[in-house]
């Protein structure tokens, strides 16, 4: 099998077109693959539903990849905000700003998570090797034969199809990882956090200016709980509040979320303001928080999972997306040193992967820890930060 794969061109089967899946078929149709990228929701360019976290902090991991597909100035020069460094709102209403390089200057890019989807879906599109089908869940799949199942989610016609590799970019919930969790030797571990998480949006400001400085990402560590937000090019910012579910669950009227908001976070509710912070507050139920780890990543030789759907973590070190994108930079380089042949890429792709991954996700672990805690526990970058505040 292997003989007849090296190098020739394979029939690729994508399942999820998020973030990973829409970069991973640009990389295997310009190898000169056929790929069909098959995605449960409606297209995003043509129905846009609010998702997951509305902005993201790429980091050189992500633009390595992005550059590699002829994107990076796309998305960093034309779409990104720059982000120096974190800046700190502390409880009295003072700021403390905390440079990610104060020697070179360097920083992070936020980016709009539905038009970086976007984006890549597009770039996939223009390869004349790449088939994209929305409305199609993936139900089934045989991981040795490469057989997959779909259901069409509107007619509910039943899609048979093979491939000669199945990727699974199908996220923290992925099919194909939990199909891979029934086979013997699988490692799996998944934990939830007691924090969950709620969206929120603050209003473009006056003047062509933004309402707090545009060049950092906004922390109001308060312990228990903290909100992030991130600067987006048309000057407004969205970001989060991160809480115990049983805080989230408390605030369950606008009396009760504004008095907590006075309290604790009163510079930020004046940004908001109380209206929009009512509406985007009750507008959904708090988001669930996950992180997994497993190993291998691999079913033979026909069978990879790559992104969330290998590695899910928690959003406090803001690899997660960074990550999938590194991820298909080494299957990239795999395919390259193995002419494609995937009885050495796939098994070499869990090799050189899963324990760099689980590092990650443990870093990301450790971090919730730190920045939610920034004020409350005097924890080494606490006082590094705030000892002299
Ligand atoms: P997803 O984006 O989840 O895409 C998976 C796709 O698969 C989806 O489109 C889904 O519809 C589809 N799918 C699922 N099941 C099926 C099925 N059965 N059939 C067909 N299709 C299916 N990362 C960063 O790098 N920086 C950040 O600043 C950052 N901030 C974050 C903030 C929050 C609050 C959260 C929750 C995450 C954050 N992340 C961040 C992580 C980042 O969002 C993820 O790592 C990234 O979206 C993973 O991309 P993915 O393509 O692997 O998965």
């Amino acid at each position: 099998m292997s003989c007849t794969q090296s190098s020739a061109e394979l029939n690729v089967v994508v399942v999820g077109a998020g973030l990973v899946g829409a970069l991973v078929a640009s990389f295997l149709a310009k190898r000169g693959h056929l790929v069909r990228l098959y995605e449960y929701r409606s297209d995003v360019r043509v129905e846009c539903s609010r998702g997951v976290s509305i902005d993201l902090a790429l980091s050189h991991r992500g633009r390595e990849a992005l550059r590699a597909v002829g994107l990076e100035d796309e998305v960093v020069n034309h779409h990104g905000t720059a982000m120096k460094g974190r800046m700190l709102h502390l409880r009295d209403g003072s700021l403390k700003e905390v440079l990610y390089d104060s020697v070179n200057g360097n920083c992070i890019y936020s980016v709009n998570r539905t038009h970086l989807n976007k984006l890549l879906l597009s770039a996939a599109e223009k390869h004349p090797n790449v088939s994209l089908f929305f409305k199609h869940k993936l139900i089934d799949a045989d991981l040795d034969k490469g057989t997959l199942k779909f259901v069409r989610t509107e007619s509910r016609e039943i899609v048979n199809t093979e491939a000669d590799l199945i990727i699974g970019a199908d996220g923290a919930y992925s099919l194909i990882r939990r199909t891979m969790s029934k086979r013997p030797r699988f490692d799996f571990n998944q934990k939830y956090i007691d924090h969950g998480y709620v969206e929120l949006s603050y209003p473009r400001g006056k003047d062509e200016k933004y309402i707090m400085s545009g060049n950092h990402l906004h922390i109001w560590p308060r312990g228990e709980f903290m909100m992030i937000a991130l600067p987006n090019d048309d000057l407004t910012f969205t970001g989060n509040i991160f809480a115990p579910f049983k805080t989230l669950e408390s605030l369950n009227t606008p009396e009760r979320l504004l008095k907590f908001y006075r309290e604790q976070f009163p510079d930020a509710l004046q940004l908001i303001g109380e209206e929009k912070l009512i509406r985007d507050f009750f507008q959904t139920s708090a988001k669930t928080l996950v992180s997994i780890k497993c190993k291998p990543y691999h079913v033979g030789n026909k069978t990879l999972i790559i992104g969330d759907a290998a590695h899910a973590m928690v959003p406090f070190y803001a690899q997660g997306m960074n990550a999938g994108f590194e991820d298909v930079l080494l299957l990239d380089h795999l395919m390259e040193l193995h002419h494609g042949d995937l009885d050495k890429v796939l098994p070499g792709f869990s090799d050189a992967r899963c324990d760099d991954a689980h590092a990650i996700v443990d870093l990301a672990m450790y971090n919730y820890l730190e920045m939610r805690d920034l004020v409350a526990k005097k924890s080494f970058l606490a006082r590094k930060y705030l000892d002299d505040a």
